[in-house]
């Protein structure tokens, strides 16, 4: 199932994406609607997991860093394997599988030296048929990659197994708060999480710890 985007989210969607440090009221300002909303609304969209986070942009050419690109070509059988390898690799920051068979990454790193002892773990990795390399000589455009447009559609993925809600979907309302569920034995199993995850939560609020969905809102955008 997908869901459409309201005019609301989507102005909330493209600020943020400018700037992750919008504070709920600078934001609930520059949309119109009311500081309770923008709290609201991206609480919905964090727990539809379309919001992941709100890192910080380094430049890494202040850093003296390399950045490198390379696209790897092996056996459509190997490319399980080889993603793990990969995603393993902590110079590896960016990782997409082109067309299902062949491997895009984008590698950092902190020096030349730094980048040969990589290609060199490289050239140990058997399931690699062959691979292009290229050093990035100038950084010419850098965005975040989602196209905030009217008419966002958004997939909606099942509260408890993860899986995108195809058909019949389940909407439930817990504290307020619509959770999607993509068949009833999910759901069973979703309230029954759901109710042992809140009696945690609780009793744990009672020795003042904040629940667990409470975590990013105020702290992060409160200043
Ligand atoms: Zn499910």
């Amino acid at each position: 199932m997908t869901m459409e985007l309201d005019n609301v989210d989507i102005r909330i969607l493209e600020l943020l994406q400018d700037d992750g440090r919008l504070s709920f009221n600078d934001l609930a300002k520059e949309v119109g609607v009311t500081t309770p909303t923008v709290s609201h609304r991206i609480s919905t969209l964090t727990d539809l997991n379309l919001i992941r986070g709100f890192q910080v942009d380094l430049d890494t050419d202040l850093l003296n860093e390399l950045t490198s690109v390379m696209t790897i070509d092996c056996k459509p059988s190997d490319v399980p394997g080889l993603l793990e390898r990969f995603e393993a690799f902590q110079e590896v920051r960016e990782l997409f599988v082109i067309d299902g068979t062949r491997l895009f990454a984008k590698v950092t790193t902190t020096d030349l030296e730094h980048r040969n002892r990589f290609l060199e773990r490289l050239a140990q990795i058997e399931q690699i048929i062959s691979y292009r390399f290229g050093s990035v000589t100038r950084t010419v455009k850098e965005r975040p990659r989602a196209l905030i447009h009217n008419g966002l559609r958004l997939t909606v993925d099942c509260f408890f197994c993860g899986k995108p809600v195809v058909e019949n979907p389940v909407k439930i309302k817990l504290d307020g708060k619509d959770h999607y569920l993509c068949c009833g034995s999910c759901e069973k199993l979703y309230r029954d999480k759901y109710g042992r995850i809140k009696e945690a939560s609780d009793l744990e609020g009672e020795c003042g710890t904040e629940g667990p969905h409470d975590g990013h809102d105020d702290d992060h955008h409160g200043h």
